[in-house]
Formats: C-alpha cells, structure tokens, sequence
C-alpha cells in the first residue's frame, strides 16, 4: 500500500492531520503504568484485528456504525480511547463516552482517560485546566478547542439526554438496562446524540454478550457486516496472500481447540493446540502471533457483506501472547465444567460470555418446586454450624409483615433460619412494634452462642410506604434499610447511594429484584451441599405454601423478567431483600470467607447443643 503519511513522519512528531487512528495511536499513543498490561507505546500490531477497528473509526472511513462483540482482554476499550483522544487531538470535535455505571465512568476517568492523557503532555496542555492544579480537566468533562469529551453512564440518560456529539462512544452495552421507565433504551439515547452530525457521525459500540434475547450487543452485531478474524493455517493455507480466501483460511473458535483433561479432577493435561478444520494438523500457541500477523494474510472478512454498518467479532482466543492464554481460557472452561455438575452453571455463563464471546442460553426459565421439601433438613440448632452471620428480609402487605431470617456462611452457602407472618396493619403502632421485636430477637448458635439480626431490610413498596420511612429513619444505625425493588431488567443489585426521601429524610435503597431473582433461582437448582447451596429447616414454617411461593416465578425469556406465576410470592420477595440488606450493610461473599462471625451477643460453650450430623458436612467438603 502507498503511504502517503511518511512524509509527516519525516516532519517529525507533530500530528499529521491525515492520520488513521491505528496509524496516530501507533505515533502517539502511550500506555499509562498501572491501567494496561503493557505500558509505553502502543502498538496496533500486537492486536491487528483491531486495525480494521480503528481504520472504520477514522474520519476518513464511510462507516458511521463501528460494533464489536468480543471476550475479554483484547483491547477493544483502548481503541475507543485511541478514538476518543484522536478526535482531542486531530479533527477537534464534541464528544461523549457512556459506560454501564457511575462507578465505572468514573475508573475509566481516573485509572484510565486521565493518566493516558498525562503520559502525552502534547494532548493533556489542550485541556482546559480542571479545579486543581494537577488535574486534567474536570473528572467527566475534558474541555479542549473545538469541542470537549463529557463522560456519562447508562443508568442516569438524563446526564445526556441533551447532549449532541459526533462521536459517541459506549462501552460494555451489555451492562446497559434495556430500558429505563419514563426515558427508554440508553443505546438508542446513545445514538440519537450524534443525529445532527449526519455523515459525519461515529457511533462506537463494543461489549462481551450476556444472555441470548436480551444482549444489546448480539442485536447491534446482527444489524452489521458481520467480520470475523481469519488467518492462514500455517499447514495448508497457501502463503501467496492472493490465494487465500474464507474458503481455505482459519477462525480461532471453541470447537477448533483440542486438549485433554483428567476425567475425575476436570484437570488439564498437556497444553491446548490449535486443531486446523481443514487439514486436521496441530498447531501451538507460539504460531499464533504470526497466524494473526498482517504478514501472513490474516484480515477480517465479513460474513454480511455490503451491509452499511461495521462489525466485527472476537473472542479471547485472539488475546495476544502475553495477555491470555489458550491454556488459561480452557483451564477455566475446565472448572466452569466441573461446577456444572452441582447444578452451578454460573461460572460456564460468564465463560461463554467472556472468553468465548456467545450469548448464553439459558437451559431453565423456572425451578421445579417438587424436590424442594424433601431437601429440608434438622439443624440441630436454630442457627447450625457453618452460618456466620443473620440477615431479615422484610415483605410488606397491606394487613400484615412477612419476614425471612437468613443465614449466611462461605462461598455463598445459605441456610433458612426463620420464617414468620406478623399479622396487623403496618399503619398500626402495634404491627409495627411486633416487628421491631421481631428483628431485635436473639437465635440459639450450634455451640451455644447467641446471635443477632445484622441487617434488615425492609420492603417499602405497596400501599404502607410513609409507615416504612417512619420505621426504618430512626433504625438506619441498626442497619435497618428502607428498601425498593427496581423493575428495569438488568438495574445492578444494589446501589449503596440511597436516593433521600424529600419528605421525611428517609435513605431508600433501590434493588435489582430481577438480578437478585438470577441469582436465588440459580442457587435453587443446585443439589449438592457447599458452595452457593440454599439449605431449609425442618420446621412448620418451611411447609409447601412456602416452597411454592419461593418458586412462584418465571422468567420471560424474551424480556429476562422474573413475572409471577401464582399470586402469592412473598416468599421469594423476602430472601431477596435479606440478601441486599446484608450487602448494603458491607457483607458480602469476600468478607464472609475470612470465617469471621457478625452479630454474636453472647459467646456459648457446646453442652447441651445437639452437634449438627457430621456425615453430611464431611460429604460436602469432599465434593468440592
Ligand atoms: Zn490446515
């Protein structure tokens, strides 16, 4: 190819303005310590398939729709940044960036944007200078001339509802709520900011996929041309470039990977090779390099051609040598497998998700009730071994209070202690009392010991709302949380800003009750004691009105909405508030597995406690 930008080499190190991303991020672009695996310069050849990329996000290229869905640890987040510091530096221009959550806008500002643009003093003097000294621009404004890049989350669109950019960058749409009531999908949002730039609009769009009918990115991918990675078989592949076509060239894609494993232990054996679909020959993961080079023909060719948007798909097999590794991918497919076996199926979803960048089917949309109470079990103690600390989940009705207290112990085993209606008008001083004595209660441990309630959260949904703040203001130093289900799909579970009640000062949590719900109802299907293994006593409360209210769901596979099944499901309701209130009170699974114990009010001495069957522990243990 002619390169008619060698003569702005030759002028030195002053942006040439007819650079291509890849070819300007290659000049540079330097990679801060800390935030990449790599620092120093960047270069696009250690990851080419992101030139095509970079080359449709130039403004030279015809595409105004860039979308990738990928796995992990392929760069695809770096070349939005290349992008977005491109359009800083060289055609000047508004811009906004939008990431899944607050949270995550605000790592990529200060891990990621912020010291990229300090190891490149040349594009950090063209910012405005932010309150302090040191910094480069405000945290989610990075004014400079001509425009200026504002960085925005998907859950709040309000922030960018009103912005208009020519380019639009968004990260991770996966993680982006479908819909938000009142405002719509914050992806359509997204797009329509660069409406008025017609043309000359870029829109970028890149995430790793979630579950099948409801991954914004498998929807964006299909409405594109479709690229795949292909590269030369180092075996048959002819090695003149004009000879190779889709027809004699090679994808990196599960089922082209061969290994062995150790049957009993899910162990790998041996390192994983590629295995040629064509020739059958096997190749180690040292050809790699030069399998993905330029050099050997590698490119992308679509599968949709002629289509008007952009897109391409990668998995993380194509993560370069020195990032991931095939033997590191399918050590964890591997393990993913083995879980798998208990009924576990969340670590292969994110497996499937991540590295090998396909949607997840989900095998069942709801959980078979009949073999829930045959697993009830005698604990030997209100509260048995194993449980290390007590959350309440609170539902409210309008005639009565429905409280579940749960326990909680390491690697997110569960184990229901208590399940009680207490009966009155929660507008009534009497219910509402019977509930403060109900949560302030102490349970008998296995050695003895005697044990609080740590957190509670209580439901404020329904008709009772002002009788809930009143409840819970005074109590929120017991951790005693005002809580409400959140009915957007993917809205994460908790949120630990609580939104202030404006009448009565009242801090109320919003939970993802559909999240939460995944996660209950995935526990729910696994069999075998240990890790995320829900256990239930052997006690009245525990009858099969019960079990049906807690499976009382269903999921809508085209939605991903838990919707009710039969009209009572308070049950389920409950186990979801008591696992958020525990969360919110700063409890969560990593805490847990440090074997400390929350709550305990009196310490206890094991006589005259019935020790808990042993058999049944050791079994468990054995089998993970
Ligand atoms: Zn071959």
């Amino acid at each position: 190819m002619v390169n008619p930008y060698i003569d702005g080499f030759a002028r030195g190190l002053k942006p040439d303005p007819y650079l291509f991303i890849d070819e300007w991020a290659d000049r540079f672009r330097k990679l801060p310590k800390g935030a990449s695996a790599e620092a120093g310069q960047y270069r696009t050849d250690r990851m080419p398939y992101l030139r095509p990329l970079m080359r449709a996000l130039s403004p030279q290229s015809k595409f105004q729709q860039i979308k990738a869905i990928k796995g992990t640890q392929l760069g695809f987040s770096e070349a939005g940044l290349n992008a977005a510091m491109y359009y800083m530096d060289i055609v000047p221009t508004s811009q906004l960036t939008i990431l899944p959550t607050e949270s995550l806008t605000k790592g990529h500002s200060t891990k990621k944007l912020t010291p990229s643009l300090r190891d490149m003093p040349h594009l950090a003097n063209k910012i405005k200078p932010g309150k302090t000294k040191d910094d480069i621009g405000e945290l989610f404004d990075k004014t400079y001339d001509g425009g200026s890049l504002k960085l925005a989350w998907s859950f709040s669109p309000a922030n960018f509802r009103s912005l208009s950019c020519r380019f639009v960058s968004m990260d991770d749409v996966d993680g982006f709520p479908l819909n938000i009531e009142g405002e719509g999908s914050p992806l359509d949002l997204g797009k329509k900011r660069t409406d008025a730039f017609g043309v000359l609009r870029k829109i970028y769009i890149n995430s790793t996929p979630t579950k099948e009918g409801e991954s914004n990115i498998e929807e964006e991918f299909a409405d594109s041309d479709q690229r795949h990675y292909y590269m030369p078989c180092p075996s048959c592949t002819p090695r003149e470039i004009e000879l190779q076509t889709r027809e004699n060239m090679v994808l990196f894609e599960k089922d082209n990977f061969v290994f062995d494993y150790d049957k009993e232990t899910y162990t790998l054996l041996g390192d994983v090779q590629f295995c040629c679909p064509h020739c059958g020959t096997l190749t180690p993961e040292s050809k790699k390099t030069w399998m993905m080079s330029a050099a050997s023909g590698a490119r992308d060719i679509p599968h949709n051609e002629g289509h008007i948007h952009f897109g391409i798909r990668v998995p993380s097999y194509y993560s370069p040598v020195g990032f991931l590794s095939w033997n590191d991918i399918f050590r964890e497919m591997l393990s993913a497998k083995k879980l798998m076996k208990t009924g576990d199926n969340r670590k292969m979803k994110t497996w499937v998700n991540t590295r090998d960048a396909k949607v997840w089917e989900e095998q069942s949309t709801s959980v078979n009730v009949d073999n829930l109470p045959a697993r009830k079990e005698e604990y030997g103690a209100e509260v048995p071994e194993g449980v290390l600390v007590l959350s309440a989940g609170v539902d409210t009705q309008d005639d009565r209070f429905e409280v579940e207290t749960v326990g909680y112990g390491k690697d997110g085993e569960t184990w229901s202690i208590d399940y009680e209606i207490i009966n009155g008008d929660p507008n009534t001083p009497e219910a509402r009392a019977a509930l403060a004595a109900y949560l302030n209660k102490t349970f008998v441990c296995h050695d003895g010991a005697t044990m609080k309630i740590y957190a509670k959260g209580v439901d404020t949904g329904g008709h009772r709302q002002k009788a809930v703040y009143a409840f819970c203001k005074p109590r929120f130093v017991q951790r005693v949380y005002a809580l409400k289900g959140s009915s957007t799909v993917n809205a994460p579970f908790i949120n630990k800003r609580a939104s202030k009640n404006k009448k009565t000062g009242t801090n109320l949590f919003l939970i993802g009750v559909n999240v939460g719900k995944d996660e209950i109802y995935a526990n729910l299907e696994i069999t075998e004691e240990g890790p995320n293994y829900m256990h239930f006593p052997n006690k009245p409360a525990y009858s099969d009105e019960y079990f049906k209210q807690l499976t009382a769901e269903k999921r809508d596979k085209k939605t991903g909405i838990w919707t009710k099944k039969r009209h009572r499901n308070e049950a389920v309701d409950c186990r979801n508030y008591a696992n958020a209130s525990l969360q919110l009170a700063g409890i969560d699974e990593q805490v847990l597995n440090m074997g400390r114990r929350f709550g305990i009010v009196s310490a206890g001495t094991s006589t005259g406690v019935m020790k808990k069957s042993q058999g049944r522990r050791t079994l468990s243990r054995g089998s993970r």
